[in-house]
């Protein structure tokens, strides 16, 4: 039913590498003897009949790892499942969605994140990891795309939300009791700089004044419709402090898989 995929792959970050070393981390993290494997609604969620790790992806690069990403995401969704993708930068998005839309044509997305990711052109990168929701917006890949946690807004940015009709509920807007609903099929793609870095330190990009891991596991609780698939990425291992923003991850990974398996 659920299938839990590592993506390694982080050539496509900006700033600094590292993502690439998370999967092992977060399952680490998520099977930890230091916690059980029971939602908070009370699903177990554990390595059983119902969520199985289907272990980590051998990557090549640039336009052939993209291919091999959608085709490995296209070969889970035909066999039925709902795939969790342990990033990996945010890059990895991309052929996600490619394959999802396949399966769903209704698709939306719930975006957390600290920065919208709607570059046009950053570093002459069509795949960096600042521009996946512009990738998957001018494909028309998706019914809805809501961004929450945003709070890097810059002009470019703004005009390229406007252009392809993004939802965006900026930090400074943020009402935790809001309920998200869609009709239809929801994918989350959870960013980890869209907490504060108070709650977890492992990214790349520092961006103070966030979501807090309450805030999260609340929107994803409250959220009304159908969650098939999710992404967790831009865990940097290398900023971490105590594995607590691996832990975070496998928490709020953990927090999903209850609720697609509620559903
Ligand atoms: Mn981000
Ligand atoms: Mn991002």
């Amino acid at each position: 039913m659920v299938s839990i995929l590592g993506i390694p792959l982080d050539e496509n970050s900006s700033f600094l590498k590292g993502p690439s070393k998370a999967p092992p981390l977060v399952m680490d993290a998520f099977r930890s003897k230091a916690s059980n494997k029971f939602a908070e609604n009370g699903i177990y969620c554990g390595e059983r009949d119902r969520v199985s790790y289907i272990g980590e992806m051998q990557l090549s690069t640039g336009g052939a790892a993209m291919d091999s990403i959608r085709k490995t995401i296209s070969k889970e969704l035909d066999r039925g499942q709902k795939v969790v993708s342990i990033g990996g930068d945010h890059s990895i998005t991309f052929p996600i969605i490619q394959a999802y839309s396949q399966s769903y044509p209704d698709l939306n997305i719930l975006h957390i994140d600290a920065h919208p990711d709607l570059y046009d052109n950053f570093d002459n990168n069509l795949y960096s990891h600042a521009s996946p929701f512009a990738r998957i917006m001018e494909n028309n890949l998706v019914n809805r795309l809501v961004q929450v946690g945003i709070r890097t807004l810059n002009t470019h940015q703004k005009s390229q939300a406007e252009r392809f009709g993004v939802e965006i509920i900026e930090m400074i807007d943020f009402n935790p009791e809001t309920v998200f609903t869609f009709d239809g099929p929801v994918y989350i793609s959870i960013d980890m700089d869209g907490l504060d870095p108070a709650f977890a330190p492992g990214v790349s990009h520092f961006e103070p004044g966030g979501l807090s891991t309450r805030d999260i596991i609340r929107i994803i609780h409250q959220l009304k419709g159908n969650v098939i698939g999710s992404d967790i990425v831009e865990y940097n291992p290398d900023r971490d402090i105590n594995n607590m923003t691996a832990m975070t991850a496998a928490k709020l990974m953990k927090e999903i898989i209850g609720k697609m398996v509620l559903l």
